[in-house]
């Protein structure tokens, strides 16, 4: 023969031609193949898996049996059918798999809606079964190109709110954001957080949703450029990222690859930056492709310049260059906007206790509990230890206290100076928080006292003694839920509680409340002065 088959050899051989979409095509096989051999062959012809239910049928429509003895077709060709059932099978493993990557919940619901329409398509008979597989093949190579792993399933819902707060400010339009390569900014952002205790995804989540409630509580869209607003909610959700859980203090000290990175100045604050702008340089994370070059070049300058802002270590300069600023405020001089945005991200950065004490008490724990896993480590290496960081030195009250009065409330009193709607709604939920901790300051002073004095005046002191260590006494862990007096026995307790019911804390609440007054006083004082003044 022709092709070289030996006569004897092209006996044990059949052929048949299969038509698969269309097109004819010819298999050869030996007679002495298996059943599953030749469906095997044939899958492979027609392009469906080897493990589908391919049927064979013929020009009548009947079905033919897959297996040595099918007879030879040369002038009709056998069809080549996958059951549907099999193909609704096959798509509902893919919509489980959909479900399950709902982590993914981005890319995963273009996937879900091309399910849907496949699905459509074949209840129309207007589908292949090769197109199906080519279908998937691309979202598999979709994926890889992003490379980018699950966000966790509550990231989705956050990732979503933010990006509603674009759409909801008209950046998406303004700047002809492509949604995709938003969403898949969002997704990057979120992966190149850390799972920290305080400065995680869901840290940096608040402090854009804080920023945006400003932005519509002081109108700053009447008062701003929509790329001052692209700033400082770009600068906000990247203002963290790559954070180590380990503080610029730490950095320096352990001189850390990036304290030598960037000379000890801000080395956190530039990291964070710096990979803001490694994800806005993929092409697929470039929320800001379609700007002009030099409104990206704007934009990469005011968001490296917020997110540089955050470094506490910086809040004086920062705060004294906008005081200078804000008697002759000038909404329309660049350098004022700026000093403006600074303040703004500064006030969103560390504005937990401004919302409800649910909310803002844990967090309050998450931060002491990063602060504690640093002193622990400072101990370990012998680098110094900040007192405010170390479990056997700081309580939560104590720690808040200080922060809410000397930090926060003037914090949110300058920016009321330019927006006065400030203050009911963020400096008198900071002034109850402050309360609130005086309270429970007072309330663990006092438990303190009662343990030591039963332990002075217990006459079996020794035994008294063994109720609680000195260094527990004081010590207080975040991990453990409730209040601060979690450090102290139930027995000191509830000795404490017999000895003073209430009288204690009804001392300390009176003591707040003729603060309170004082400072009311003063307030009410001072603001007759400046009528006067007027
Ligand atoms: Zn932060």
């Amino acid at each position: 023969m022709g092709n070289g088959v030996s006569g004897k050899a092209s006996a044990n051989l059949k052929t048949i031609y299969l038509e698969v979409e269309g097109r004819k095509h010819k298999v050869v096989f030996s007679k002495h193949s298996s059943s599953r051999d030749i469906k095997d062959l044939l899958s492979s012809a027609a392009g469906v898996s080897r493990w589908s239910n391919m049927m064979l049928k013929s020009q009548d429509g009947s079905t033919v049996c897959i297996e040595p003895n099918l007879p030879s077709n040369t002038a009709r060709t056998f069809t080549v059918s996958q059951l549907k059932s099999e193909l609704a099978k096959q798509l509902s493993h893919l919509e489980r798999k959909v479900e399950a990557e709902a982590l993914k919940a981005i890319e995963m619901q273009h996937l879900s809606a091309e399910i849907t329409e496949i699905r459509e398509q074949i209840r129309q008979d207007r589908i292949t079964w090769q197109a199906i597989k080519d279908n998937v093949k691309t979202n598999k190579n979709d994926r890889r190109n992003i490379s980018i792993s699950r966000p966790m399933p509550n990231f989705v819902k956050m990732l979503s709110l933010v990006e509603h707060m674009y759409q909801d400010l008209g950046l998406i339009e303004d700047f002809e954001i492509n949604s995709v390569v938003l969403r898949r900014f969002l997704v990057a952002i979120q992966q190149n957080y850390r799972l920290n205790p305080f400065h995680n995804f869901r840290h940096c989540f608040c402090v854009t949703q804080m920023m945006f409630s400003i932005i519509h509580l002081c109108n700053l869209k009447d008062l701003l450029s929509q790329m001052d607003l692209l700033v400082l909610m770009t600068a906000c959700i990247c203002h963290d990222l790559d954070h180590p859980g380990f503080n610029n203090t730490y950095q320096i000290n352990a001189q850390t690859e990036l304290a030598i990175r960037y000379n000890d100045i801000s080395p956190l604050e530039n990291h964070h930056a710096a990979v803001a702008f490694e994800v806005i340089g993929q092409p697929d994370c470039n929320i800001f492709a379609n700007m002009s070059k030099e409104d990206q070049k704007k934009i990469r300058q005011e968001i490296v310049m917020l997110i540089l802002a955050t470094d506490m270590a910086r809040h004086s300069e920062i705060v004294e260059r906008f005081k200078s600023k804000l008697d002759t405020f000038d909404f329309h001089n660049d350098d004022y906007v700026s000093s403006l945005k600074m303040i703004l991200i500064k006030c969103c950065d560390i504005s937990n206790e401004v919302r409800p004490i649910e909310v803002s008490e844990p967090w309050a724990d998450c931060l002491l509990e990063e602060y504690f896993m640093q002193s622990d480590r400072e101990k370990s290496e012998g680098l110094p230890v900040a007192p405010f960081m170390d479990r056997d030195k700081v309580s939560k009250p104590t720690a808040q206290i200080g922060f809410i009065k000397f930090v926060l409330i003037p914090l949110f009193e300058l920016l009321n100076k330019l927006f006065p709607q400030v203050a009911p709604v963020m400096i008198m939920p900071l002034r109850e928080a402050y309360e609130s901790y005086e309270i429970m300051r007072l309330d663990e002073e006092a438990i303190k006292a009662a343990a030591t004095d039963s332990v002075h005046t217990d006459e079996n002191g020794m035994e008294s003694c063994s109720l609680m260590s000195s260094s527990s006494k004081a010590r207080w862990s975040p991990t453990k839920a409730g209040k601060p007096t979690m450090g102290v026995s139930r027995e000191i307790r509830e000795m404490f509680h017999d000895k003073n019911p209430e009288s204690k804390q009804a001392e300390a609440r009176s003591a707040i409340k003729n603060q309170k007054k004082a400072e009311d006083a003063e307030r009410s004082l001072n603001s007759s002065r400046d009528k006067m003044a007027n």
